[in-house]
């Protein structure tokens, strides 16, 4: 795995994202950001996973007034999703925005950019140059490929920025398609400074769209690229939180939160392994903190993976061996299997 590439840290709110700080999740609510009471639940189921940053749609100026009650219910820094309007990016800064993100190529002229960057920049709000392979500004280079005009777009416009005296800058250079996504992130990794907001676009319903996520975010991260994501699912955004640190703990990118390592089952199984580390997986989702749970279905492959974790059975016909720390301690009945790991798992952690 790649060394993480060195970025300039910037501050949104108390977050900060690049440098050395962690890779930070983050989310977008799919609330109708006007419905305060709404967009506020939604924050907080999200910052109740785990979710650091949050991002809210601002389509009209209603929306960029309510940031300012919004904010005063949460307490995750909140960033302003501005197309088009240039006035409503500075709306949501007046209302108390703690970042911006912006795709420069639909705002239009540079002087609605700059007027946007002064504001920004008086109170030290970070701007997000949210760069979409679907909305490309016109290019010079026609001949260009599609992750090329996206890293020349970007450029053009932390140019303008660097241009105003601002560098308080977040690229994002997103697509649908991974392999134009992964290509855009490296080229643009080697050109500029600042930190990289990874994700890939619109990419689906959860099942296709995890997947996809973790092939594109999971790639750039092992080449040292990153330092925020977002997977984007057409779903509950507490499902891209959760899939989020999921990528980002298969890299060994994030130690809190517990492991569950279960065999795929197969006609060795003598019990019901996938119905026992749905069970687990269910308790499990409740937990912060840091445990690996091994649920094995025999004893071929399974004490070796049991051993390994925090606490972990091998099973057998109705039965299993419980280890913990890799010790043997006992031998539990089936009717017993989700009840003995449970109590293992809270003697453990502080639940
Ligand atoms: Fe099959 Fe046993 Fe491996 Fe599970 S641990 S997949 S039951 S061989």
């Amino acid at each position: 795995m790649n060394p993480r590439r060195t970025s300039k840290p910037i501050q949104i709110g108390d977050v900060t994202v690049g440098g050395n700080a962690p890779i930070v999740v983050q989310s977008m609510t799919k609330t109708d950001t006007r419905d305060v009471m709404s967009t506020i639940a939604q924050i907080k189921e999200l910052e109740e996973c785990g979710c650091k940053l949050v991002r809210v749609a601002v389509p009209d100026a209603e929306a960029a007034q309510a940031i300012s009650a919004i904010k005063r219910g949460v307490s995750l820094p909140i960033i302003a999703d501005i197309h088009f309007d240039y006035r409503l990016a500075l709306m949501a800064l007046e209302a108390g925005a703690d970042g911006l993100r912006l795709n420069p190529g639909n705002i239009g002229e540079p002087e609605k950019v700059e007027a946007v960057v002064r504001a920004a920049k008086e109170r030290d709000i970070p701007i997000r140059i949210g760069v979409n392979a679907g909305s490309l500004p016109k290019t010079n280079n026609p001949q260009l490929t599609t992750a090329q005009k996206m890293v020349e777009a970007a450029l053009q416009q932390i140019k303008l920025l660097e241009s105003l005296d601002f560098d308080l800058i977040k690229v994002s250079l997103k697509a649908f398609d991974v392999p134009t996504t992964i290509d855009a992130y490296q080229d643009i990794a080697q050109k500029m400074p600042y930190p990289l907001h990874i994700g890939i676009t619109e990419s689906g319903l959860p099942r296709k769209g995890v997947i996809r996520s973790a092939v594109g975010i999971g790639t750039l991260l092992y080449l040292g690229i990153g330092d925020t994501i977002r997977v984007s699912l057409t779903a509950h955004p507490r499902e891209e939180v959760i899939a989020a640190y999921e990528i980002l703990k298969s890299l060994d990118l994030h130690q809190n939160g517990p492991i569950l390592v279960s065999c795929p089952s197969c006609g060795r199984a003598e019990v019901d392994i996938i119905k026992l580390a749905e069970a687990v997986e269910e308790e499990l989702a409740k937990i912060n903190e840091p445990i690996k749970v091994a649920v094995m279905g025999c004893v071929v492959n399974g004490p070796g993976e049991a051993k390994d974790a925090d606490i972990g059975i091998a099973c057998g016909k109705g039965k299993a061996v419980l280890f913990k720390k890799g010790k043997e301690i006992g031998t539990i009945q089936e009717k017993d299997f989700v009840v003995a790991l449970v109590k293992e798992i809270e003697e453990m952690t502080s639940r």
